[in-house]
């Protein structure tokens, strides 16, 4: 049965590339029927918090990636801290030194440095070198003896291993300069590549789908499963996740961290689509997903090996596709509290705020872009429009003599009254307007828009105007406060 982890290191907060990860895994499982884990590695006491690994819980049920097992939940692998977990990495230690596989090492601090300083010298790789990988029985007696304090070193075997990587293929390593490593410390602390192996092991994880960065992590882990006579399991490393100059995303490039986003006001199911994109595609040229049409779509093979670039550009448009896709009345409540909360309206609900959000929802792919969309309706920046390079051409073409003609409509009253009419009467004044100008298409309809909007470009002019007529209905539009 598939079975597959994500293992966080409660250390900050849940980055972009976490979150891949967990994706990843979570598609994986779903799709074939398995179970998807949460593991939290907080073997690091110094950097581990609970409100870090609470953040990265919270985060990760935002994105709608619900775990199967793991803090919360419980299961039949548990406990799923591995702090909580001493015991096992022990009693697995101890195993491993009845076997032979793992020596006790009594090499001082100064010993070790010692070697690695001569290795230097001589150009070698900086391998344990010490005796206590051939010390007699009595030898290490004496030591005990003496309550000289000990790591417990792993020994490694030599040739090569190799491990099947579903995005890679095979890798292999040659175990020559390798060197035989610890696993537990000497004040009894087992270390992180020991800890996984026995975790992954013991939570009977198939296949174990994580950043390429733990590839080197991946030898040592696969040396010690073979040491235990653990079944390996498959392995799949995903690529990096970079920044558009190719450099390795961080903090310098922008929001990295889903809280960030999400603060943001981007929606989880825009967040799950533009991830599932970093280093996956279904081969057509689809790129709109819901997270069930991903576990539908989702296979391993189609995980690419190079890295991925994390564009935010690209994700800001996929919120605006998500946004549009939500159920209409489910949009119009999201953006009309947004203007209220943002005091651009004292209202939530009604035709103004209805028919704004047909008019400018194409214009808002993130919820704050709102705020901004409906302060430009209701601007009228008819001085800075008319100072503008653009406007020169409207403005030579006998803006006077369309301006007469504009106020004369005007204070005939037959403007107001096709507008109390709505789209209908706008229709037929405007038309009847134009052919007593001769005028018609750009050269009616820009001067036009100036005029009403106090600008030369923004969505259908006729919806506008009529809107924005009703919008000196008082009470709409909250008034400005310095
Ligand atoms: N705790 C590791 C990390 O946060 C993950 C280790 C693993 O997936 O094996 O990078």
């Amino acid at each position: 049965p598939v079975r597959v982890r994500f293992a966080p290191s409660p250390t900050g907060n849940l980055h972009v590339g976490g979150a891949r990860t967990a994706l990843f895994n979570y598609l994986f499982a779903r799709s074939k029927g398995g179970k998807f884990l949460l593991r939290i590695e907080d073997t690091d006491l110094e950097r581990s918090t609970r409100e870090s690994e609470e953040a990265v819980l919270r985060d990760l049920s935002w994105l709608g990636l619900d775990w199967d097992e793991g803090p919360g939940v419980g299961g039949d692998y548990g406990p799923y801290r591995q702090s909580e977990r001493n015991s096992m990495y022990k009693e697995y230690a101890e195993k491993l030194l009845q076997s032979g596989q793992v020596y006790r090492c009594f090499c001082s601090n100064e010993e070790l440095e010692k070697m690695k300083e001569d290795a230097k010298l001589k150009q070698l790789p900086p391998v344990y070198t010490g005796k206590w990988a051939t010390a007699t029985d009595a030898e290490v007696e004496e030591e005990l003896a003496k309550g000289t304090p000990y790591t417990f070193r792993f020994r490694v075997p030599k040739g090569s291993i190799k491990i099947t990587d579903l995005i890679r293929g095979e890798v292999s390593w040659n175990l020559d300069t390798l060197g035989d490593f610890v696993i537990m410390r000497s004040n009894g602390q087992p270390v992180y590549n020991f800890c996984v192996t026995v975790d992954d092991a013991t939570m009977a994880i198939s296949h174990v789908i994580r950043a390429e960065e733990h590839l080197p992590n991946t030898l040592r882990q696969a040396l010690i499963y073979k040491a235990l006579d653990f079944p390996m399991p498959y392995f799949a490393h995903l690529s990096l996740i970079l920044a558009p100059d190719r450099s390795k995303l961080s903090k310098r490039h922008g929001a990295t961290s889903v809280g960030q986003f999400k603060e943001m006001g981007y929606l989880p199911e825009a967040m799950v689509n533009y991830l599932a994109l970093l280093g996956w595609g279904d081969g057509t040229e689809n790129e709109f997903y819901s997270l069930e049409n991903l576990v539908e779509k989702f296979t391993i093979d189609r995980v690419n090996k190079s890295g991925a670039v994390f564009d935010s550009t690209k994700l800001r448009w996929m919120n605006g596709q998500h946004l549009r896709a939500r159920p209409s009345e489910e949009l119009t409540k999201l953006i009309a509290e947004r203007w209220k909360t943002s005091n651009l309206l004292t209202v939530s609900a009604g035709p103004f705020v209805e028919e704004s959000i047909q008019l400018l929802k194409d214009g808002i792919d993130l919820i704050t872009d709102a705020d901004k969309a409906l302060s430009n309706l209701l601007s009228y920046p008819l001085h800075s429009t008319l100072q503008s390079h653009e406007a020169e051409p409207v403005i030579r073409d006998s803006l006077a003599e369309f301006c007469a003609s504009f106020v004369a409509a005007y204070d005939s009253g037959d403007l107001v009254g096709a507008l109390e009419e709505g789209q209908a009467g706008w229709q037929k004044w405007v038309k009847g307007f134009g052919k007593s100008l001769k005028r018609k298409g750009k050269s009616l309809f820009m001067p036009l828009r100036l005029l009403l909007t106090g600008k030369l470009h923004g969505p259908d002019i006729g919806t506008s105007v009529v809107l924005l007529y009703k919008a000196g209905t008082p009470g709409i539009i909250a008034p400005e406060v310095d």
